[in-house]
């Protein structure tokens, strides 16, 4: 499967649709969702064209996956979601339920977020 450079997080990194930016530097973007599942829920993207986890850590550089890494951290910080907790979740695929094509870490918190995963 190849990246496509139609879906939604790839023109918002081009600038040609708006999003309510949280941070960014040199290699992620960090925008909040538009259809929060908590009350704080930001997503944060590297700048490169990677399709999810398995892609990004295989192919990106060591630099971009510390800046990934890294970046979750400080969305958790300026949020002011570090002290109470807070929930990274990847969703990979089709059995991960992954809807955007485009590598994003849902940062969650400001409430408790309930169980890992919905029961069967
Ligand atoms: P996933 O199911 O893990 O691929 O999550 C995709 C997420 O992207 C969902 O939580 C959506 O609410 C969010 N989303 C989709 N379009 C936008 C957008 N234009 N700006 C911000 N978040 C978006």
């Amino acid at each position: 499967m190849s990246y496509d450079e139609t879906n939604i997080f790839a023109h918002i990194l081009r600038g040609d649709i708006p999003c309510t930016k949280i941070l960014e530097d040199e290699h992620c973007l960090a925008f909040a969702d538009i259809n929060p599942a908590a009350p704080v829920h930001v997503l944060v993207i590297p700048k490169g064209s990677y399709i999810d986890w398995s892609d990004f850590a295989q192919n990106a550089t060591d630099k971009e996956q510390a800046a990934f890494t890294r970046m979750i951290h400080k969305v958790a910080e300026t949020t002011g979601i570090l002290e109470t907790g807070y929930r990274v979740v990847s969703n990979i695929g089709q059995n991960g339920h992954q809807e955007v094509p485009h590598l994003h870490a849902h940062v969650l918190g400001g409430a408790p977020i309930g169980p890992m995963v919905s029961s069967r």
